[in-house]
């Protein structure tokens, strides 16, 4: 298991309020896999993430990588924001580069791997074009890029294919996922869309209204060799979008 939250709750205070969002939390991520989480708009996923990525800490509970307390400084969990938040003032290359440039890494090492990356998934001759003459696909990649440069071991997405449009997104998460697989990442996809989680995901966690808490774990068994897109054509979602879907109608 590479990640694991036991018992994780998190509570946002303000001067004449609470909120409670994450409560009591358990589960479990193995290594190499794909995990999908899904829950009511408004349920604390974006916490959630916020709360593996190191941004906030848990009020209880514990949030476990290889088997060791996260704490703040620990950058084998990088998160992909919802928006691509790529600065338009800057080249991709240095938008890929932003985070451990802004860390002021002493180890430039980054740099290369950045350039390597760009080449090796297409983006090179876009290196040093700005985001607006990149395809909203394109960007994606860029913002995944970004992602990838501290090389961390586990990769949160929040809802990365939401600002495309039906086809793009299609072709955007087959293209996502494949990197994640050829980097030998561990990934965690918040997704409204349930067809995107049972093409992509080997587990999909099922959460409740806010405060968002467990409320099942189904493992998807679809042929794990087929890209997303193929097990969309060849494979029946039914039962598991049923399932999935019943679950969230009936934690309404
Ligand atoms: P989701 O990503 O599932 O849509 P969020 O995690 O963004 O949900 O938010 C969960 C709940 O916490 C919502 O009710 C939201 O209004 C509240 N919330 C989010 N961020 C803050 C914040 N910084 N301060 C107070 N409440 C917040
Ligand atoms: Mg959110």
């Amino acid at each position: 298991m590479i990640l694991e939250l036991k018992n994780v709750s998190f509570t946002y205070h303000s001067k004449d309020n609470e909120t409670k969002a994450v409560d009591k939390m358990s589960f479990g991520v193995e290594e190499g896999t794909f995990v999908g989480l899904v829950g009511p708009s408004g349920c604390g996923k974006t916490t959630l993430l916020n709360l593996l990525a190191g941004i906030t800490e848990p009020g209880e509970g514990e949030i476990l990588l290889h088997g060791k307390k996260l704490s703040k400084t620990d950058d084998k969990i990088a998160l992909m924001p919802q928006r691509d938040q790529l600065f338009e003032w800057r080249t991709i290359e240095k938008n890929v580069c932003l985070g451990p440039e802004i860390q002021k890494r002493k180890d430039k090492s980054f740099r290369l791997y950045a350039k390597k990356l760009l080449e090796k998934y297409g983006l090179g001759e876009f290196a040093t074009k700005h985001p607006s003459e990149l395809s909203g696909g394109m960007r994606q990649r860029a913002a995944l890029i970004r992602t990838l440069v501290t090389d961390p071991d586990v990769l949160l997405l929040d809802e990365p294919f939401s600002a495309l449009d039906f086809q793009t997104r299609l072709n955007v998460a087959d293209d996502v996922y494949e990197i994640i697989k050829q980097e030998k990442k561990t990934a965690l996809l918040v997704s409204h869309d349930i067809s995107e989680c049972i093409s992509l995901c080997d587990k999909i966690v099922v959460l409740s209204a806010r405060p968002a808490t467990v409320v099942a774990e189904i493992e998807v068994t679809l042929d794990k060799s087929l890209t997303p897109l193929r097990r969309r054509e060849c494979a029946d979602f039914s039962q598991y979008f049923e399932k999935v879907w019943k679950l969230l109608e009936d934690k309404k």
